[in-house]
């Protein structure tokens, strides 16, 4: 494959080239898009062409802005996560719902809602 070099740079200096890139946002996997990734640095682009898309599809699915930071706090010897209203609601949890945690990896967790 030839590698197109873009016309802008990497915020790290770092020259840019077209490539595909695996788009996932909001736990939707968008599949492999056109993007650019740096030659220097390996953060990854998307267009924002794909960028919109991605958009569109969360607002769609009720996901976009649903996003949130919150800080975990101590209950008794383990820690607490709450879940903000919004989110609750759309994920049908209420007090006493039962979910699953799942740890992906360092720094990543999954809940899922059990049925
Ligand atoms: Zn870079």
């Amino acid at each position: 494959m030839k590698e197109k070099v873009l016309p802008y740079n990497c915020r790290c200096g770092g020259k840019l080239v077209e490539a595909m890139i695996s788009v996932e946002h909001l736990g939707i996997d968008f599949g492999l898009r056109k993007g650019a990734v740096c030659t220097s640095c390996g953060d990854e682009y998307i267009s924002d062409e794909v960028w919109e898309e991605v958009e569109k599809k969360a607002k769609e699915l009720g996901l976009f802005g649903l996003e949130r930071k919150v800080k975990v706090r101590k209950s008794g010897d383990s820690l607490a996560i709450t879940l903000p209203p919004d989110i609750a609601e759309f994920l049908g949890v209420k007090a006493q719902t039962l979910v699953s945690l799942l740890p992906l990896e360092r720094g990543k967790l999954e809940i899922k809602v059990s049925e």
